[in-house]
C-alpha cells in the first residue's frame, strides 16, 4: 500500500467544491496543501472525492447474527429478544475469532465510504466471566482488526456494571461485559498505553447504558481519565427503558442525564430516540452529538428520532452501524430523512432550508459531528486534517451527467456501497477499484469463525 499525493479533478473541500485539484499528503498522513492543478508525481484517480465518514458506533461482534434474526418467534419479537440471540452469540466468542469478525467488518466499512470507527467493546472478559492475562485482550484485538484494514479507530471499552437502574444486579449471561470501576481503569490504562503509539487511534469510555452504570460510578470513573476522552452512552433506545427511568427517577432517560451531568461536546449520546420537545431542545443545545444509527433502529424497531426539531433547534449528530444491519453511510443517512418524511408525510425534511441538497446538508453535518465525536482529525478535506478520502465511481450509471450535490444525493438516495471505488486512508491508498490488498485472508478467517459458530 502507498502513500503519496492524488489529484482528482472534482473533490468537496472544507470551502466547497473544487475542481483539478492536487491533495498533497505529508509524512503523518495529514493534508499539507490543496494545490490548483496536476502536482508533480501525484496520482490521477478518477472520480468525485469527497471526505470519508466516520462511523461512531460499533458493536463488531454483531456482525455475526446479521440476517439471523429476521424470522419471527413463536411469542412476540422485540428487541428483547432479539438480544436474547444476540447474547448466545457473545457467549461463544474467543479473542482470535473477535478479530476475524471485526477485520471483515471493518474491511466492509471501508468499502461502503467509511474511514474510521468507534468502537463500543462491551466483550471484555472470557466466557465464564474471569478476565483475560490481559484485561483488555478483547479491546486489543479491535485495534488489531483496524490496524490491519488501515481504518481508523476509537476504541470505548465499555463500563458495565449493572443490570437494571439503582444498580441492579447482573445476569449471568451479561458476565462478559461486568467491570467494577477498578478493572475498568485497568482496561483503560492497558489501552491507553497500546493507542499512544499509534496515529489512527484513539481512546474514549463508554458507560453502556443508564441501566448498567449509576451516576456515582460514572462520576467515577470519569474523574479518572482525561478530559478530553469522548464519552458514548446509549440512551433512550426502547419505550422500556423510558418508563423503567420514570419508575427510578422520576425522569425519563435524556432527563436524567442532562440532570446528572454537564453534557458538551466530548459527550455522544446513542440513539436518543424516545424525547419529549423540551428534552430535544436542551440536548441540540447542549452541544452533544446524537450518535443515529437509523437502519439498526428500524431494524430492531426503537422508534423514531426527532431529527427536524433537533437540527432546527442546532442540535448535532453523527451516524454509526451499530448491529451493522446495514453498513454503509447512504444508507444510514437515507434512513434517517425518509423516517422523517414517513412520519411527516413531506419531503427534503432535512435539507437544512430553501434550494438546498438533502444529501449534502445531511452528509456534512455527520462527517463534522462524526469526527468530533470519534476526536480524530478527520471529517473534511482541508489543510491539517487526515488525508481521508472515499471515491465515488463517475463512471457508475448512477452518476452518469450527475455532479457535485448532485453525485451525492444520487448516492445517498440511490446508490450504496457499490458506488465507492477507492478508499485512501491517512494517505494511503487502501481500497483501488474497489480491492484492497488482503480481502481474501480476511474473508477466509471470517468464514472459518461463522461455519464454527452457526446456530
Ligand atoms: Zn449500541
Amino acid at each position: 500500500m502507498q502513500s503519496g499525493n492524488f489529484h482528482f479533478s472534482d473533490i468537496l473541500t472544507a470551502n466547497g467544491w473544487r475542481r483539478d485539484v492536487t491533495v498533497h499528503v505529508g509524512p503523518d498522513g495529514n493534508i499539507q496543501e490543496l494545490q490548483n492543478g496536476y502536482g508533480s508525481n501525484a496520482k490521477r484517480i478518477r472520480g468525485i472525492a469527497v471526505p470519508a465518514m466516520p462511523n461512531v458506533h460499533s458493536h463488531a461482534h454483531q456482525r455475526l447474527m446479521v440476517g439471523l434474526a429476521e424470522r419471527s418467534g413463536p411469542g412476540a419479537d422485540s428487541f428483547w429478544t432479539w438480544r436474547e440471540l444476540m447474547y448466545g452469540f457473545s457467549s461463544q466468542l474467543q479473542p482470535d475469532d473477535l478479530e476475524a469478525v471485526a477485520a471483515q467488518l471493518y474491511l466492509e466499512m471501508l468499502q461502503a465510504g467509511f474511514s474510521a470507527v468507534g468502537e463500543f467493546q462491551y466483550l471484555h472478559h472470557q466466557p465464564d466471566g474471569t478476565a483475560y492475562a490481559n484485561p483488555a485482550e478483547m479491546s486489543l484485538r479491535c485495534l488489531a482488526a483496524a490496524s490491519t484494514v488501515g481504518l481508523g479507530i476509537t476504541i470505548l471499552p465499555t463500563l458495565y456494571a449493572y443490570s437494571g437502574f439503582g444498580g441492579q444486579a447482573p445476569l449471568a449471561t451479561q458476565r462478559r461485559f461486568i467491570t467494577d470501576a477498578d478493572q475498568f481503569l485497568g482496561i483503560v490504562d492497558s489501552l491507553s498505553i497500546q493507542v499512544k503509539s499509534q496515529p489512527l487511534q484513539q481512546l474514549g469510555i463508554a458507560p453502556h447504558s443508564l441501566r448498567a452504570v449509576t451516576p456515582a460510578l460514572l462520576r467515577e470513573v470519569l474523574s479518572a481519565i482525561p478530559a478530553t476522552a469522548p464519552v458514548h452512552i446509549h440512551v433512550a433506545e426502547q419505550l422500556k427503558e423510558v418508563s423503567d427511568s420514570i419508575a427510578f427517577s422520576g425522569l425519563r432517560p435524556v432527563e436524567f442525564l442532562l440532570r446528572e451531568f454537564a453534557l458538551s461536546d466530548r459527550w455522544t449520546v446513542i440513539h436518543a430516540t424516545h424525547m419529549t420537545p423540551a428534552e430535544t431542545e436542551v440536548l441540540a443545545r447542549s452541544g452533544a452529538i446524537s450518535g443515529l444509527c437509523p437502519t439498526t433502529e428500524a431494524n430492531l424497531g426503537d422508534g423514531v428520532f426527532p431529527a427536524t426539531a433537533y437540527l432546527s433547534a442546532g442540535g448535532r449528530f453523527a451516524i454509526g452501524s451499530d448491529s451493522h444491519i446495514s453498513v454503509s453511510p447512504a444508507e444510514d443517512l437515507r434512513m434517517l430523512e425518509y423516517s422523517q418524511r414517513l412520519r411527516d408525510f413531506t419531503r427534503n425534511a432535512l435539507a437544512g432550508g430553501p434550494s438546498r441538497s438533502t444529501g449534502r446538508n445531511l452528509y456534512g453535518l455527520a462527517l463534522e459531528g462524526g469526527a468530533r465525536s470519534l476526536n480524530q482529525p478527520i471529517g473534511a478535506i482541508a489543510q491539517g486534517r487526515r488525508c481521508d478520502i472515499a471515491v465515488l465511481d463517475e463512471d457508475h450509471p448512477l452518476l452518469v451527467g450527475r455532479s457535485q450535490d448532485q453525485a451525492i444525493d444520487s448516492w445517498i438516495f440511490s446508490g450504496g456501497t457499490q458506488l465507492v471505488k477507492d478508499m485512501i486512508v491517512a494517505g494511503r491508498h487502501l481500497l483501488k477499484d474497489r480491492r484492497h490488498l488482503l480481502e481474501d485472508e480476511i474473508a477466509h478467517r471470517f468464514r472459518a469463525v461463522v461455519e464454527r459458530l452457526a446456530p
